[in-house]
């Protein structure tokens, strides 16, 4: 029988993203869409252990199942690790990726290309019905750009530098991308507990 599970977020995106990097599990993933009246959650905590573990939570409880959120962001360690949890609203709150992009270049100035040392972090929990949390936490290593080069992607993909290989996030395919980064990397960690839960 398969097991369903919940992913804390009404982007339809995120479910195909997740369904796809686990293949071969007997889970029925649903999003928040599928039950209405869920509540909305503010992410309003101090590290992305917080907003996932919030997420997860509030969606076992209101829907008496297991669920599954996560939470990114960029940790620049000249910038004391900013901008972490506030990664989607660095330039202030509703602004553009664009605007966050400006502003972190502007924070870093002419910052030398090895003191530009960042990483993307996801942190992803899964909360059982009963409230019991297992967190994980997946990661890509990198530094940041002078200015920003590649089309694909999204957010900081344009000025995220993958260790290693000199290129942007946004010049590799997606399904470059798609292999190394952050959330993939929590994925990995966390497949084992759902195919647990899944009985595989
Ligand atoms: P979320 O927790 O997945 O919504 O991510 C928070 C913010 O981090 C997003 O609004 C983006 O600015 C940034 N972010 C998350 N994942 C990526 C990524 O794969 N590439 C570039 N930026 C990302």
């Amino acid at each position: 029988m398969s097991q369903t599970v919940v992913i804390a977020t009404r982007n339809r995106h995120k479910l195909a993203e997740l369904s796809e990097l686990m293949p071969g599990l007997e889970i029925d993933f649903k999003t928040l869409d599928d039950f209405p009246g869920a509540p909305e959650v503010i992410e309003d905590g101090a590290t992305l252990e917080e907003n996932a573990a919030k997420k997860a939570r509030s969606a076992a409880f209101f829907c008496g199942l297991w669920a599954l959120a996560d939470d990114t962001g960029l940790h620049v360690d000249a910038l004391g690790g900013a901008p972490g949890v506030y990664s989607a609203r660095y330039a202030g709150p509703g602004c553009s990726y664009a605007e966050n992009n400006i502003k972190l270049l502007a924070e870093l100035g002419d910052l030398p290309a090895e003191k530009r040392t960042a990483r993307f972090c996801c942190v992803m929990s899964l909360c059982s019905p009963g409230g019991s949390l297992i967190t994980v936490e997946g990661r890509l290593e990198g530094s940041i750009a002078f200015s920003a080069s590649g089309e694909n992607g999204f957010g900081y993909d344009p000025l995220f530098i993958v260790a290693g290989s000199g290129k942007t996030l946004a010049e590799l395919t997606s399904a470059g991308k798609n292999s190394i980064i952050h959330r993939s990397d929590a994925v990995k960690k966390m497949r084992p507990y759902l195919a647990r839960l899944s009985g595989g």
